[in-house]
């Protein structure tokens, strides 16, 4: 199943753009088997030329595609980079930019000049990226390569760990307090079955970084669904599991 927003919530019919959340029902494990057939078959239901995927190794580069990477591509239709990068941004019609995880945050960014889009991106954000700086990054690129203001920038937080389930421990806690003692407000200490703990509300402290990096807060938009709750998607925390879900975005070449 592919999720998206409600059209009530956020049309983007006229924008050029197909995105979406496809949750547990296809496994884009870059290490199965089954692996290639995933793509295909994502491919097909979505029809777009390309599928590209950034290696993710939870740091902060993002890639950028031009109009050589059809070149590169050649007959191969799934393209996996294996340069270190946990995000892509491309103004090419026709590349479906692909993100996997299993508890982390994939943000879907797309950079409007008027009604249609110019650019989009797809970026991994997972505690590190976030603590790091990819959110800056994603939008310092929009802006320095692709002169997109930042108000003229929509994001689309995907499924992912929720705060009543991401439970972290005390030096993680105190890694984000020496950041900036005003990441209190992410976290939330609780007892529960006698024992204090620590909870962590990862897609609040990106929505926050959307938000200090000069996004609108009303074009920041979020599809609430947690992984570990709903067993429709894969999430490591629950099981360990190596399968992942895929988050898309492209400027598509199809009528939508
Ligand atoms: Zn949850």
């Amino acid at each position: 199943m592919i999720y998206r927003l409600d059209k009530n919530e956020l049309n983007l019919d006229e924008s050029g753009i197909k995105y979406g959340f496809i949750d547990g029902s296809i496994d884009f494990n870059p290490t199965s088997p089954e692996g290639k057939f995933a793509r295909k078959e994502f491919l097909d239901i979505l029809s777009e030329d390309y599928s590209y995927e950034v290696k993710q190794s939870h740091g902060i580069n993002i890639n950028v595609l031009d109009e050589k990477f059809k070149e590169n591509a050649k007959n191969r239709r799934s393209f996996f980079d294996n340069a270190d990068a946990d995000g892509v941004f491309t103004a090419c019609k026709g590349i479906a930019l692909c993100i996997r995880t299993a508890d982390c945050v994939p943000v879907l960014f797309a950079g409007f000049q008027g009604k249609t889009a110019a650019v989009v991106g797809a970026v991994h954000c997972g505690w590190k990226g976030a603590y790091g700086g990819i959110i800056k990054n994603a939008v310092y690129m929009l802006a320095n390569k692709f002169a997109i203001d930042a108000d003229a920038i929509l994001a689309v937080i995907g499924p992912s760990i929720c705060k009543k389930c991401y439970e972290v421990k005390e030096d993680f806690l105190n890694l984000f307090l020496n950041q900036n003692s005003l990441n209190i407000n992410f976290f939330q200490k609780k007892i529960e079955a006698g024992k204090n703990k620590i909870f962590f509300d990862l897609k609040s402290y990106i929505k926050n970084e959307l938000v200090l990096n000069g996004l609108n807060c009303r074009n920041v938009f979020d599809i609430n669904k947690c992984t570990m709750e709903n067993e429709d998607f894969f999430s490591y925390r629950r099981n360990k599991t190596d399968k992942r879900q895929v988050s898309f975005i492209s400027i598509t070449m199809s009528n939508l």
